[in-house]
């Protein structure tokens, strides 16, 4: 391999929980520094619920300062989400379900099952109006409450997405528990069982096996990958999943293997910096 897609979320997944919330100027701010820095690809926040995720507010706001939106992606939970997206001109929505029942009824309160009906919709909504829709497939190895997952129930609840015709599944160790060995496993059954579909990576730190998690999903073909600027974020009803995957060791780790990301490191360190500071928050990719 040598070419790998950064898809920087730190905007929405690395903001969203934060307790500093960030006005539109330095969300604004933020993003165009990581456009600086050579990242192609950002998630630059949500369409949720004001009062549950106050960060996220004024998303509509940010859009329109933004311009031109070809490149970014914004999280929507359910239809309502949908419509706003389609009021913004958004291009690329992102979707979520946890494949477990527990922890998809702590996310949005429905069933597995009630989430995959109303997905269904969504990605044929967004075909009919040249929306891209991507799916994240979360706690896709382990669930804070229900432990492991088993992958072949995994594999199972993704070909019914790709039934549905969603366009970029992304398979998330959400808590951060996978090892590399599972990953590969995981991926490597997807890639060859669903040759035409589009699989992206999300990982979480938190037992620090982030990049070892992706060297695994390499191995299987893997070449596009989340991650958020200083590590940033984690999630609301995950407990102990503080640590997304730090874009600055992500760009390193590629970069020393020679695979290009087109991503210039002593920018995207201007870019934590920039992010440490709207936060007050000493951020911790290891990258220095
Ligand atoms: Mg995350």
């Amino acid at each position: 391999m040598d070419k790998v897609t950064v898809n920087e979320v730190g905007p929405r997944d690395g903001l969203q929980n934060i307790q500093n919330i960030l006005s539109v100027d330095e969300r604004l701010k933020l993003i165009r520094s990581l456009e600086q820095a050579g990242i192609e690809l950002i998630e630059i926040g949500s369409f949720v619920n004001d009062k549950t995720v106050p960060a996220m507010s004024n998303t509509d706001v940010l859009i329109n300062k933004l311009g031109n939106i070809d490149n970014y992606s914004v999280l929507i939970p359910n239809k309502k989400g949908l419509d706003k997206a389609k009021e913004n001109g958004v291009k690329e929505i992102c979707t979520v379900l946890c494949v477990t029942d527990s922890m998809n009824q702590k996310n949005i309160n429905q069933t597995v099952q009630e989430t995959l009906n109303d997905l269904k919709e969504i990605f044929k909504e967004g075909l009919k109006n040249s929306i891209r829709t991507k799916c994240y497939v979360s706690v896709a190895y382990y669930c804070p409450y229900e432990g492991k997952v088993d992958s072949t129930y995994v594999n199972d609840v993704i070909g019914q997405l790709i039934d549905y015709k969603v366009d970029e599944l992304v398979i998330a160790d959400t808590i951060g528990a996978a090892n590399p060995k599972e990953v590969t496993s995981l991926l490597s059954s997807l890639k060859s069982q669903y040759k035409d579909t589009s699989f992206s990576c999300h990982f979480h730190d938190t037992r620090a096996l982030g990049l070892a998690n992706v060297y695994a999903s390499l191995v299987a073909g893997i070449n596009k990958f989340d991650s958020c600027i200083g590590g940033l974020g984690g999630c609301p009803f995950a407990p102990n999943s503080s640590g997304n995957l730090a874009t600055e060791d992500l760009v390193s780790m590629l970069e020393m293997m020679n695979i290009q990301t087109g991503v210039n490191l002593d920018k995207l360190i201007h870019s934590r910096e920039l992010a440490s500071e709207y936060t007050s928050l000493s951020l911790k990719g290891r990258m220095i």
